[in-house]
């Protein structure tokens, strides 16, 4: 087979053949400023009016709600720092321990840039990957500005109880963002009923490309930009619009929303078949993460005793593209902060790989991962010190 089978979709996806298609006409014939005052750019402005709206009825807010972004990190960033402008009293951020860097890094560098003025609060997972409410609602003070948790974990694709959360925040004053990367179009989000103020989406984890994202801001949220400059989305993030981009992530949130549950029914079977096989065929090999609260499309698994980074090099070998949670860091190979958040053992975190499905998955393909893994495994087993020293 020598065709790619991409099974790390949480990492980027596939352009949707609809996406490119409403895309296409934007870097050609209809290439004009949406900002312009003729005829010609104000079509590309009116497509991407409809893009709004498209985003917006994804996650049942409205398009005034909607600010178009460069990608996932920018809306983070624009949220936390906009919280942080709103509330220059309050000097306290919650975050939990495996954020994404995007969320995780910019809290470490308020703190260091304020000489430790700014506190962060990161709060802990349990070996299934889920958070403790109790210990959330402890982290609240009345000097916290924010709170950020992602919706769904990037490494395992454990969902967290955002609305419960949101709902805890609301009732002490406290802003709410959530982190929806990986969770959009995957699952069904109501912000109509999901009590947050702002939620970070990225276009190419949901079939868009690569360099557009978007930042919702619920009405009557304060916000201050980040990116400052023209009047573009009213003033709200400044620069010329990414036009294509964004027209394409309209059509990706329209085809999301059209085709959600039965692409998830889908990708679920496909995952599930996977996991279970290379569960049953490969020992001592374990799931990261809860087993039902998890996107479905994504599956994390520690084959003990063997190098993440070696089971890849071997995958590519037959063009089987997924993903190691353990990462090499200045020579030591340090297993990534989610594993170690999980507290999954030194011997279980370095061999976990990350397989994140879509729909333009088969099932002949999940065939010929469970057939070539488990001898992949048992020949880097054969050389590995830890595997024969196991029991001693
Ligand atoms: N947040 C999460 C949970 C992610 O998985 C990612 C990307 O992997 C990001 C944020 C960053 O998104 P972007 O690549 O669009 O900046």
């Amino acid at each position: 087979m020598s065709k790619v089978i991409y099974m790390d979709n949480n990492a980027t996806t596939r352009v949707a053949p609809e996406v490119l298609e409403a895309m296409l006409p934007y870097f050609s014939e209809l290439y004009g400023n949406p900002s312009s005052m003729h005829r010609f750019g104000g079509e590309v402005g009116r497509a991407i009016t409809r893009a709004r709206a498209q985003v917006a009825n994804l996650l049942g807010a409205t398009p005034e709600e909607i600010i178009f972004t460069s990608c996932g990190t920018e809306s983070d960033s624009t949220a936390i720092l906009s919280a942080v402008r709103a509330n220059p009293e309050k000097r306290h951020l919650v975050i939990s321990r495996v954020e994404h860097p995007a969320v995780k890094n910019l809290a470490e560098s308020l703190h260091n840039l304020t000489g430790h003025k700014y506190q962060v609060t990161s709060l802990g997972v349990d070996s299934e990957g889920m958070l403790d409410l109790e210990e959330y609602r402890e982290a609240l003070n009345d000097d916290t500005a924010m709170v950020s948790v992602m919706m769904a974990n990037n490494e395992t694709g454990v969902i967290f109880p955002i609305a419960e959360m949101a709902e805890i925040a609301k009732e002490r004053g406290i802003l709410f963002h959530t982190d929806a990367v990986q969770a959009v179009g995957k699952v069904p989000i109501n912000l109509q009923e999901l009590p947050v103020d702002f939620l970070s989406l990225s276009g190419h984890k949901l079939h868009a490309p690569k360099g557009v994202g978007v930042l919702y801001v619920r009405k009557g949220s304060p916000y201050a930009p980040f990116v400052i400059g023209g009047h573009q989305e009213r003033g709200r993030r400044g620069g010329t619009e990414n036009s294509a981009s964004i027209i394409g992530l309209g059509k990706a949130c329209e085809l999301a929303g059209m085709m959600m549950s039965m692409e998830n029914t889908k990708v679920k079977k496909l995952r599930d078949k996977l996991e279970e096989g290379l569960l049953a065929k490969i020992p001592n090999s374990l799931l990261n993460g809860h087993k039902t609260c998890r996107l479905p499309n994504t599956t994390n698994i520690s084959f003990e005793y063997v190098e993440g980074e070696a089971i890849l090099l071997h995958l590519d070998e037959y063009n089987i593209c997924a993903s190691s949670g353990s990462a090499c860091t200045s020579g030591s190979l340090e297993p990534s902060h989610v594993m170690r958040a999980m507290g999954v053992p030194f011997t279980a975190a370095h061999g976990s790989i990350r397989f994140s499905l879509s729909v333009f998955n088969t099932e002949d393909e999940v065939d010929f991962i469970v057939e070539k893994l488990p001898p992949i495994i048992a020949n880097l087993r054969e050389m590995s010190p830890f595997w024969h020293n196991r029991d001693k």
